[in-house]
């Protein structure tokens, strides 16, 4: 009998042992290099750049050589290894029980969640990611010294409309202080713009064209410009997915629902711009601009690429198109050599243009409709990227 037991003891041991060897078998982090990212800089951006442990892993794991470009639409496995966080301690996790190396984990996890790379920290997620230089060649200490040294912020804004992940910003510098922009994602509310019916998801304009917003006023708010977002929907935030769930709750920036009436819609958000557009013009505030982001394109069906519109007349909006659409130019070169970029800027009669008091312009970036355009727009880094452009070209523009 006992020893029978002892036999159940024993089994139970292997077992719980078993299972614990099992949850703490890492696999290797998967991601997808923007646009234009080569092997460096898509190491730099995930801190891994400072040790060729590192590089050689990468290279390694991905059957790559160091010369060879890295396709944005592709994932490749990153040297981090992924380990389900045992809730306990990183040593007891990773089985190691050097107590400095899982500090300098502990600060890797916590940098990487500073810059939005991953959405949790790990106690919560109880996901722990562990560069595989830094477990396994430990020698380099660079990597360590890096994450000891704090991004330089000079403040921070507390922003609910960017989700519970994404809510605080980090205020760079002051660049843009004193400018006001108005970011407008259009359609919205009963209104979903153009609408592509995949086998498997329904893709909708206006949820794409509201996260590309949603990102570049980010941008604009770490450099301290005030800034509006004229169609707001609070249970969104920043969204790092593919698939954008189309809904039907996004509502004015006062709170109001949008109108089915097109016109009225489209009036309700001149309104709500030009309101504060004359307020801050009463306070002495020069600069306001109104940027109006969508994801199609209206006289052109089928074609794609990138339209940028102003109002007939206006210098000002045209300087600002031409500059944001110098900067796509410049990146599509570097991105996507060989393809061509056919962007264009022209001046146009639409609604908004016309009717908003401050400069305005207006953005088709893509046609949701198309599927080559489709990659472009469904992949959340490249969401970013698009609005990392439109506020380099507005920087370019403004400033100057
Ligand atoms: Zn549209």
């Amino acid at each position: 009998m006992i020893k029978t037991k002892l036999k159940v003891l024993i089994i139970s041991v292997i077992l719980l042992f078993g299972f614990s060897a099992y949850a703490q078998n890492p696999y290797y982090l998967k991601k997808n290099p923007l646009k234009g990212e080569g092997t460096y800089a898509f190491l730099r951006r995930f801190h891994l750049d400072d040790n060729s442990c590192n590089l050689k892993k990468f290279l390694e794991l991905n059957n790559l050589r160091k010369t060879d470009n890295l396709f944005f639409d592709k994932e490749y496995k990153l040297p981090i290894l992924i380990y389900a966080y045992n809730g306990k301690s990183i040593r007891s996790t990773i089985g190691n029980n050097n107590y400095n190396l899982a500090l300098q984990i502990q600060k890797y996890n916590e940098l990487i969640l500073s810059e939005n790379l991953r959405k949790t920290h790990y106690t919560e997620s109880e996901i722990l990611w562990v560069p595989f230089g830094m477990f396994k060649c430990p020698n380099s200490i660079s990597v360590v010294e890096k994450i000891g040294e704090k991004k330089k912020s000079i403040g921070t804004k507390t922003v609910k409309l960017f989700g519970n992940e994404n809510k605080k910003v980090e205020i760079e510098d002051k660049l843009l202080e004193n400018r006001v922009f108005y970011v407008v994602s259009g359609h919205g509310g009963p209104d979903p713009g153009a609408r592509f019916l995949g086998k498997h998801h329904t893709l909708c304009e206006d949820e794409y064209a509201y996260d590309v917003a949603l990102r570049l006023a980010r941008n604009l708010i770490r450099h301290s410009a005030i800034v509006y977002i004229i169609i707001q929907d609070p249970n969104d935030g920043i969204r790092d997915e593919q698939y954008l769930k189309c809904d039907k709750d996004e509502k004015s920036i006062q709170g109001k629902s949008l109108p089915k009436d097109q016109v009225k819609r489209l009036k309700l958000r001149c309104d709500d711009i030009n309101r504060n557009y004359r307020k801050h013009k009463k306070k002495g505030v020069k600069s306001q601009t109104t940027v109006i982001i969508h994801v199609d394109s209206r006289s052109y069906q089928k074609r794609q690429d990138v339209f940028f519109y102003y109002y007939f007349g206006s210098k000002q909006g045209k300087r600002i198109a031409l500059a944001i659409h110098k900067k796509f130019a410049e990146k599509y070169r570097k991105v996507q050599k060989g393809r061509g970029y056919h962007g264009t800027v022209s001046a146009r009669n639409l609604y908004v243009l016309k009717h908003t008091l401050p400069t305005a312009v207006f953005l088709e970036l893509g046609n949701i409709r198309n599927t080559y355009d489709q990659k472009r727009i469904i992949l959340p880094d490249n969401r970013q990227a698009l609005a990392n452009w439109i506020y380099l070209g507005l920087k370019d523009a403004l400033l100057k």
